[in-house]
């Protein structure tokens, strides 16, 4: 190994073992679905080495049958080479039906990402969204159900191939797989002498923070750094949420391994001001860089970007709730991630490198008494709807954000990227 990180047969099965045991907390009698990133099909077949382990675990932990779906990024490479254009929006008749029914019978659900950023890449942008607004239609029941924390589900990461290089361009071709298993490794406290016992620790450290947050019932944030001045409306009732959830069912799981976040949801209808994006959003496949948003009453109003501004401007008119955010969050600049510096093109290590939001639905368990409105209930109360959800940076060593507590008062809450002194 280059940076004397552990060898890929340990990491492996204490990354399962950390995945199943606090990650999705799997309990006996629970089936086990294994997935590629929820609203773009299977697993990738580089992945396989991790998911042996994971259904390992899986079974030892008492679970009656594992079952993965795989995915091939080469193969849809060929349906975009040698399908008729007017296919695009064709989907899986049973998948969509396969995937609520095992949600709804309480199974779990594991999302493993091991892609290729720059998949996509050369697809022309306008059957990429068209692939992606069919799929996120489709796949929407599902993903609600998950939102909605209906089961115990997770998402973890397998280093990959072609991931790796994008990661490590200037590594030698046969080290790209080792250095980015190191990186993950480290971040998932996987070299940690007892890694379930640090991430306990870590989720304790995270609810400590919701619950100081919860306390301050701040009415907005307000952001400011370079190209950014930036307010974001807070509804009453928003919960700030960091490192575990509880299922429909009471089990308590990590959905996101690792994580650094706290976040809540913004109120849709009251965000105003400009926001620069801080890294470059990796979107099924394309790369959106050096973009800026303004807002004016919760919806983005203008659109820039460097690169990748078609692709930006289809997401954010994939429907209307596209088009107004659904997640605030925040990450200090200490946070592990961050630390290392690097771009993953990953949304589960970039989201967790800086402070962010994201564009479309806000999730009902950040609202009190979220899980129990109807869906226009939750809209009234300023949770915002949509069949997307994608998360972007924001965060920066230059980023400074105030909150504003409920008498108008204004007080520091991160300086220069970190929990101002006090928070
Ligand atoms: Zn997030
Ligand atoms: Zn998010």
């Amino acid at each position: 190994m280059p940076d004397d990180g552990l060898p890929l047969e340990q990491l492996l099965p204490l990354y399962a073992e950390v995945t199943v045991k606090i990650g999705l907390n799997l309990q006996p009698g629970q089936r086990l679905l294994i997935l590629g990133p929820v609203a773009n099909g299977g697993a990738s077949l580089d992945a396989a080495p991790l998911v042996r382990h994971v259904a390992a675990t899986a079974y030892a932990a008492g679970a009656p049958l594992v079952e993965v779906l795989w995915g091939d990024e080469p193969l849809q490479a060929v349906r975009f080479k040698c399908a008729r254009r007017d296919t695009f929006k064709q989907f899986s008749a049973w998948l969509p039906g396969a995937l609520v029914a095992h949600v709804e019978a309480g199974h779990a659900v594991l999302s493993i990402y091991a892609n290729d950023p720059d998949q996509l890449k050369n697809e022309p942008p306008e059957l990429v969204s068209m692939l992606q607004q069919t799929t996120a239609r489709a796949v929407r029941p599902f993903r609600e159900h998950l939102s909605r924390n209906q089961t115990n589900w997770c998402v973890v990461a397998a280093a990959a191939p072609a991931w790796a290089a994008r990661v490590f361009p200037g590594a030698e071709p046969n080290q790209h797989l080792d250095r980015l298993w190191s990186v993950i490794a480290r971040l998932c406290r996987l070299e940690r002498p007892d890694p379930v016992a640090a991430w306990e620790a870590h989720l304790n450290e995270l609810y400590t923070r919701t619950e100081q947050l919860n306390r301050k019932r701040y009415t907005a944030l307000r952001y400011s750094a370079p190209g950014t001045e930036l307010t974001i409306g807070l509804p009453d009732g928003h919960l700030w949420i960091g490192g575990r959830s509880s299922s429909a069912a009471g089990i308590a799981f990590a959905p996101n391994v690792p994580t650094e976040e706290v976040f809540t949801m913004p109120h849709k209808d009251r965000v105003d001001g400009t926001v620069r994006s801080t890294k470059p959003l990796s979107y099924g496949g394309t790369l959106i860089d050096g973009f800026s948003l303004r807002f004016a009453g919760g919806r983005v109003v203008d659109v820039r970007a460097k690169q990748g501004e078609a692709v930006l401007r289809t997401l954010i008119e994939t429907d209307p709730g596209a088009a107004r955010l659904g997640e605030v969050a925040l990450v200090p600049q200490s946070s592990p991630i961050a630390q290392t510096g690097l771009l993953f093109y990953n949304t589960l290590f970039d989201e967790n490198a800086a402070s962010h939001v994201a564009i479309g639905a806000a999730y009902k368990f950040t609202l009190q008494r979220g899980e129990a409105m109807s869906d226009d209930e939750f809209e009234r109360a300023g949770g915002n709807r949509s069949a997307t959800h994608v998360d972007f940076m924001i965060g920066s060593a230059d980023l400074d954000i105030d909150g504003v507590l409920g008498d108008g008062r204004v007080e520091p809450l991160m300086r220069r990227g970190d929990w101002a002194p006090g928070n």
